[in-house]
């Protein structure tokens, strides 16, 4: 049997894989086990910032894996790996937060803010938008307002309560008396990349703050350089202040890590026992976050992934010109990009078009296609990005091809 068979067979079939087996990857191409290349823009759905295998990366990992891969008992000893971390993160944190605790996975790191939140408020109302995702644990399904998720492991949390994204007066009567948080994206990501008003952010803090509730402000898939500032609040206007922020994806590069970071005043009300994991604050993932952050802010990388996303939102906003039969919208800031089709089989049938074009996306529901390049994609891979997008979508036109790949579970 080869991979694809051998999968099949013994693997737990939560999602439906597309008939592919991916075996090497560098930069932003990626090679199967045929030897056909993919460009790759989805970067492994936003996780591989410095794309696949960065040799920086690959130094961190080997260096630390020659000193320490797990603290001895776990979390309970200190560890120089995770000091590193913290004191190349904490400048760069947007006010009020100072305090971080690293866990591995977006999902992981939410589920602990909401979590707290109800620890530190004594309520149990989390208010989250339509639309939004927060990751896959019950709590964090029970807290997200897409519409998969709404199908799904029923009966919720009963106290959660859900508003139009980018919808003031909405918020303003979900939040109440019982309401421990909101927890919010600054742009919806698996919502299909949904940008809201400069002040919204701002203004639902300030809900917040008047009825007591905190924010927690999810930047899994907006942060680490991604919409083109180091996280998305630092480009909001006026400044939002959370009370809790947690970030994924790309900030381990490929290896998987996270964190929750939280304000001094939530951090004072946490006690030891609250929350914890075996292989939380790893030294691996410690030693490849500081790397990777490292190398973005050395290389100014927040500016240049600004105008690569001017670059890639002007080309396929012309595509959407050309095919508006097929595209509907081009939205997204940075290289947080995507084409909002006609309908999801447009999406199945235009990403399978690519993918016989060797270009890499990320179908996603409601319509959408998403583009995550890495954050060091150039304008010439932009190009030939486009080229081969140029040539699916023709296909797609002519109706040369027909659907035979699968749903996505994209998030
Ligand atoms: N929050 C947001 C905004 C996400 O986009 C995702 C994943 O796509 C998550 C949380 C969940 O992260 P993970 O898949 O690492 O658990």
């Amino acid at each position: 049997m080869n991979s694809i068979e051998i999968e099949q067979r013994y693997g737990i079939p939560f999602c439906k894989r597309q008939a592919l087996c991916i075996v090497r990857g560098d930069g932003n191409r990626v090679w199967d086990s045929e030897g056909r290349e993919y460009l790759d823009f989805s970067s492994g759905w936003g996780v591989t910032s410095l794309g696949h295998c960065h040799p920086l990366i690959q130094q961190a990992l080997k260096e630390q894996a020659g000193l320490l891969m797990q603290n001895p008992n776990s979390g309970f000893t200190y560890s120089p790996a995770r000091a590193a971390l913290m004191q190349r993160l904490a400048p760069q944190l947007p006010s009020p937060l100072t305090h971080m605790y690293f866990v591995n996975s977006g999902a992981e790191a939410n589920d602990a803010a909401i979590k707290m939140a109800r620890k530190i408020t004594g309520r149990t109302g989390i208010v989250s938008t339509l639309r939004s995702f927060h990751g896959r644990t019950l709590n964090t399904l029970s807290a997200s307002g897409s519409s998969a998720a709404a199908q799904l492991h029923k009966p919720w949390f009963p106290a959660n309560r859900f508003v139009p994204y980018d919808d003031l007066p909405a918020m303003d009567s979900a939040i109440d008396a019982q309401t421990a948080a909101v927890i919010v994206e600054p742009i919806q990501g698996e919502g299909g990349i949904r940008l809201p008003d400069p002040g919204y952010l701002s203004a639902v803090q300030r809900l917040c703050r008047a009825r007591g509730a905190l924010l927690i402000v999810d930047e899994i898939q907006t942060g680490i350089c991604r919409s083109g500032s180091l996280f998305a609040v630092d480009q909001c206007q006026p400044a939002v202040e959370p009370d809790m922020m947690t970030l994924g994806k790309g900030l381990g590069g490929g290896f998987p890590f996270a964190a929750l970071l939280m304000s001094g005043a939530c951090a004072g009300q946490v006690q030891p026992g609250d929350h914890g994991g075996t292989y939380c604050g790893n030294p691996l993932g410690c030693a490849v976050a500081t790397a990777v952050l490292d190398y973005l802010l050395a290389e100014n990388v927040a500016s240049r992934v600004a105008a690569m996303g001017v670059v890639l939102g002007n080309q396929l906003a012309r595509l959407g010109a050309e095919y508006p039969e097929i595209i509907v919208e081009q939205r997204g800031r940075g290289l947080l990009q995507a084409l909002q089709l006609t309908d999801d089989e447009t999406v199945q049938t235009l990403s399978e078009a690519c993918l016989r074009q060797g270009l890499m996306l990320i179908p996603t529901r409601n319509g959408v296609l998403r583009l995550l390049p890495s954050l060091l994609v150039s304008e010439a891979e932009i190009d030939e990005a486009m080229d081969k997008l140029a040539r699916a979508l023709a296909a797609v036109r002519a109706r040369e091809i027909t659907l035979d790949c699968c749903a996505s579970d994209s998030a």
